[in-house]
């Protein structure tokens, strides 16, 4: 009985310690846990979310401001300021996609201020086309003119819509892999185009495309390259633009917030198949859209 006992207290001697074994590593794992959560939660509240500082030919300078009321800009354009979740304001300027590398100047209140841009090799992509093809009918010339005397006021307004409110990342404004990339230097038959001033979104007909941030739509139409087309005022002279588009969801003057679905997928326009073209522009130079969504 007492051997008995004895073992019985061995077994539960031999059982208790594995056990006591897994608590002390269940306690650790979940204290490991613990702190990665504290310190990931620490992160995401004091996290400085702004868009990707990237001073290339399409990128974009975020430059922290001294003070709220400082006065930008950029080749004699206003700049935007914004206040990320600490309230620091800074100017984020946009750099066209023709800027040259080196020295570029900048104004706060009046005084020249300069930074310094890389150099970024951009894809080519040389196509053959028929000739037809790649120069517009002559009796398209005027319509063009005009579509694109109005794309250029749409991108040159400067608002105060989204003012005060801190940076929030753009969402993505369809669900597709990227076919063209941002700044692609195209060749038609050896002929230099203009570089691919936004994203392709390859995406089938009809898919739904969404605002990516709060804004108002202040231009809409069918235009002759880009097909039906939306541009959507961010504030500030931050401008995006959506083309080739099946269907239009929401008119001149509309308010929109982030995640409502603006229109369907297309492949009005010239192109050759449905996808959506996103252009975001800044201070008026067309910049690479990703900036905005990735953080
Ligand atoms: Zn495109």
């Amino acid at each position: 009985m007492k051997e008995n006992q004895r073992n019985l207290k061995s077994i539960k001697l031999e059982m208790a310690l594995p056990l006591l074994t897994i608590f002390h590593a269940s306690i650790l794992v979940l204290f490991t846990l613990f702190s990665f959560s504290m310190i990931s939660h620490a992160d995401t509240e004091n996290e400085t979310l702004l868009p990707i500082d990237s001073r290339i030919p399409g990128g974009i300078a975020v430059i922290p401001l001294k003070d709220k009321t400082d006065n930008v800009s950029f080749k004699g354009k206003k700049v935007w300021k914004v206040n990320d979740r600490n309230d620091q304001t800074w100017a984020v300027i946009g750099i066209p996609l023709s800027q040259k590398v080196g020295q570029v100047e900048y104004k706060i209140n009046g005084k020249d201020f300069s930074f310094s841009i890389k150099d970024k090799a951009y894809r080519e992509q040389h196509l053959t086309v028929k000739r037809k093809h790649s120069n517009p009918p002559a009796d398209q010339i005027k319509r063009i003119q005009k579509e694109s005397r109005l794309s250029k006021t749409a991108f040159t307004t400067f608002s105060n819509i989204n003012k005060n409110k801190p940076y929030e990342p753009f969402l993505l404004p369809a669900k597709g892999p990227i076919s063209s990339p941002f700044g692609l230097k195209r060749f038609f038959n050896e002929q230099a185009r203009r570089p691919h001033s936004g994203i392709d979104i390859a995406a089938p007909r009809g898919s739904n495309i969404i605002a990516p941030a709060d804004g108002e739509v202040i231009l809409t139409g069918e235009f002759f390259f880009n097909g039906n087309s939306i541009f959507i005022d961010h504030g500030q002279g931050l401008i995006t633009m959506y083309c080739h588009m099946d269907q239009l969801d929401i008119a001149m003057g509309d308010t929109v917030k982030a995640g409502d679905v603006i229109g369907k997928v297309g492949s009005t326009g010239r192109v050759t198949g449905p996808h959506l073209h996103w252009t975001v522009s800044l201070n008026n130079s067309r910049i690479e859209p990703l900036l905005f969504t990735e953080n």
